[in-house]
């Protein structure tokens, strides 16, 4: 079966090959159509940046206005204080990779929904997949429920981190306040700050004991996502389609 395959690949993988794969799942997010409003009205697809072999992944909510017209997360207001936070603990954007929950500008900045976290939630496993991250740390709400798959909110979880194995592999998932909502109110930036200033100590502790799988497990959001542009006639091959190496030319992993 592909997902067979797909999996025992990844396992064998050199950083350099799980990077190659990561450009090709770039090249299909670039192309998906699974939510029409989204597709419709965007300006570009947000897939993420940074480190293709981070220990560090960040997952934000969806793309805003500046993202969507740069094509790169965290470009605005929010961005740039996660790359003070990100100093503070001596690390750069570059040492870490940065995703969100949407790769595509929900209009009007409004909430994603259900069904578009469900549409898009293949490229985000197949990202954390790929890149093997030893720490998640969610960035408010809509990631933290989604990676946990629980409704519980941010301002119980905040600071905790827990173990969880996603797809084939256990991480570290750290969730945090989102920067944004951090933004203008002094008491959750401190909150933040505090949160932020136990990464060091967490990364530290390196990758949680992994699962020993007798049989491979089925990942059905990888297959989820290479559906979205191999099966259902999604992709277009159309002149100027973007290609995997546009990640390279954008520098963006
Ligand atoms: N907020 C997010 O959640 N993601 C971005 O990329 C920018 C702002």
């Amino acid at each position: 079966m592909a997902g067979h395959s797909q999996q025992t690949d990844i396992g064998d993988m050199s950083a350099a090959e799980r990077r190659e794969a990561l450009k090709d799942v770039y090249a299909q997010a670039q192309r998906c159509m699974r939510c029409a409003e989204l597709a419709a009205t965007r300006k570009t697809v947000v897939f993420g940046s940074g480190n293709a072999d981070a220990e560090l992944m960040f997952v934000g909510e969806a793309p805003g206005a500046s993202e969507d017209e740069q094509g790169v997360p965290f470009v605005g207001q929010a961005g740039k204080l996660l790359e003070k936070l990100l100093g503070e603990i001596g690390l750069k954007r570059a040492d870490v990779f940065i995703a969100n929950t949407l790769k595509c500008r929900p209009p009007g900045n409004r909430d994603p929904q259900p069904v578009e976290i469900e549409n898009c939630k293949g490229y985000l496993y197949s990202q954390v997949e790929l890149i093997q991250p030893t720490v998640i740390c969610t960035l408010g709400n809509f990631a933290t429920k989604l990676l946990r798959d629980d409704p519980t909110g941010i301002t119980r979880l905040h600071g905790q981190p827990q173990v969880l194995t996603l797809g084939r592999r256990a991480v570290r998932l750290y969730p945090i306040f989102h920067p944004a909502a951090a933004l203008y109110t002094p008491r959750m930036l401190e909150t933040l700050r505090a949160d932020f200033a136990r990464l060091p100590e967490l990364l530290a502790m390196g990758p949680p004991e992994q699962p020993q799988w007798t049989e491979i497990p089925e990942i059905d959001e990888i297959e989820h996502a290479r559906a979205a542009v191999t099966g259902g006639g999604l992709e277009s091959d159309g002149p100027g389609e973007p290609s995997g190496s546009d990640a390279e030319q954008m520098g963006l992993f």
